[in-house]
């Protein structure tokens, strides 16, 4: 362990809420001994959580990226060991060649292998594969007492169960084994289709749920009346070996080169962007061959895309409600926002699979789940995220504590019914900015 990295690094993707911890450490051996660190203390991976769920404020912050070691992989199984540190960039950079594939990934491959099992993350393929926790096989955890336990389906399956999604309260993980996903080749057969409106959703996504591997839709919300709903859906296999096209993955980055004074994303722009982006497709219905990285991380190519929204940052928000209330409830949603006038650039609408959740606290669960981004416009973007609140409470659904600043605790309580099991497994000397939120807790 090292002292004092940068403070001005502790921010989340967000950029809301800001503040500084007491204390940043960096963690670079995985034998470490987090004992004689002040209290409260919480591991920070890549900071790709939107809101609190990553930040310790007022407290000690265990930087986890130096803990970026290979420790096996397996080419014929597909079993691949890591040091928690390692980003989901990497383990690409190192697979794919050889034919392998992360069995489930986020939106954005520069997460760590720590924070991505912690938040129990999602991708384009839960109906199918579920969360990434289904997908590990052991991970060692590190107790403030001084103990390291190892965690698996079968060893302390428990503290395993509390650890998946876990936010980062049951201690830190040192090293996790991933079962990775065989593939031909770097590519995707991608369908892009275009839907009128919500009842055109549903039905081209239980069609198309059954025939892809990966599926996802964006959604136009800044459309009102019949335009409600409209959008595009996405779905993808892995192309075959035969496959011909060999797209190269996106060579340039652009880069938001500095924060800009004030917010770049207002009303209009956000109406000018939805309307131009459902119609960039003409056709209705589209068939191409993509290189992964745009597939899955079409945001990774811009860097620093988080600072466009001002120093005032912006709140996602994510939400899940049960099937059969979802077109009610996703209208509902879609109509307040519109009504507000508060856009979203990516509005992204998919439905959940069947799956057991693997974790106390995942998320996912069968049922329709919608994310959205909120430029921060203050006492009205917060205004307009109670009102969607009140919907999703109604619905009895629950939002997703990576991608949120502000729910109250009512809600994550209702939304989240093994809590009082999972509170059992808290090493006591962890806590966060989200976590002392949420239950009414000063530092
Ligand atoms: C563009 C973009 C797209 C995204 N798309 C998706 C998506 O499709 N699906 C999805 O599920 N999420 C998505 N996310 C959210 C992101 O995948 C998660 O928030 C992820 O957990 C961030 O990982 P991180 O390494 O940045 O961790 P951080 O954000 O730094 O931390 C996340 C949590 O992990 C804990 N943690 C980190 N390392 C350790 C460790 N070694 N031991 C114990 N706890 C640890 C932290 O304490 C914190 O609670 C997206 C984020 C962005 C920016």
């Amino acid at each position: 362990m090292s002292a004092a990295p940068a403070m001005a690094n502790i921010v989340s993707w967000g950029r809301y809420p800001r503040g500084l911890p007491r204390q940043v450490v960096a963690a670079r051996f995985r034998d470490m001994d987090i004992a004689d660190l002040p209290m409260p203390l919480l591991c920070y991976g890549n900071g790709r959580s939107y809101g609190d769920s990553c930040l310790n404020l007022g407290g000690c912050m265990i930087k986890t990226r130096g803990l970026d070691r290979f420790i096996d992989f397996d080419p014929i199984s597909g079993r691949l060991r890591c040091e928690a540190g390692v980003l989901l960039s990497e383990i690409l950079d190192l697979v794919v060649a050889s034919g392998w594939f992360l069995p489930v990934t986020p939106g954005t491959r520069f997460v760590t292998v720590g924070g991505a099992i912690a938040n129990d993350v999602h991708g384009k393929n839960h109906h199918l594969n579920g969360t990434l926790g289904h997908h590990v096989l052991a991970l060692e955890l590190i107790r403030s007492d001084g103990t390291r336990k190892t965690c698996s389906p079968e060893q302390n399956p428990a503290l395993f169960a509390a650890t998946i999604g876990g936010l980062g309260l049951t201690g830190l993980i040192g090293t996790a084994e991933l079962q990775l996903r065989r593939i031909g080749n770097p590519y995707i057969s991608v369908e892009t289709t275009r839907f009128r409106d919500l009842a055109e959703f549903f039905a081209i996504s239980r069609d198309s749920d059954r025939h892809h591997e990966y599926t996802v839709a964006w959604i136009d919300c800044a459309a009102t009346g019949k335009r409600l709903g409209r959008g595009l859906h996405m779905a993808g296999n892995h192309a075959g070996r035969g496959c011909l096209d060999r797209p190269k993955a996106p060579a340039n980055w652009l880069q938001v080169p500095l924060d800009p004074p004030v917010s770049l994303v207002g009303s209009g722009s956000l109406r000018a962007f939805n309307a131009l982006y459902y119609r960039k497709q003409l056709a209705r219905r589209k068939v191409a061959i993509s290189h992964y990285q745009p597939f899955f991380y079409p945001l990774d190519g811009i860097r620093d895309w988080n600072r466009i929204y001002g120093p005032r940052g912006f709140l996602q928000y994510q939400s899940v409600v049960p099937m059969h209330l979802g077109m009610e409830a996703t209208r509902e949603m879609l109509g307040r926002i519109a009504a507000s006038g508060q856009g979203s650039f990516l509005s992204v609408l998919k439905l959940f699979g069947d799956k057991p959740p693997a974790g106390m606290l995942s998320f996912p669960r069968p049922g329709v789940t919608l994310a959205l981004d909120f430029p921060n416009c203050g006492p009205r973007t917060f205004a307009l995220l109670d009102e969607l609140d009140r919907v999703v409470a109604d619905a009895q659904g629950a939002l997703y504590p990576a991608k949120d600043a502000r729910m109250p605790g009512s809600l994550f309580a209702a939304g989240y019914p093994r809590l009082n099991e999972f509170k059992r497994h808290i090493d006591p000397a962890f806590s966060s900015s989200f976590w002392r939120r949420i239950n009414g807790a000063a530092l």
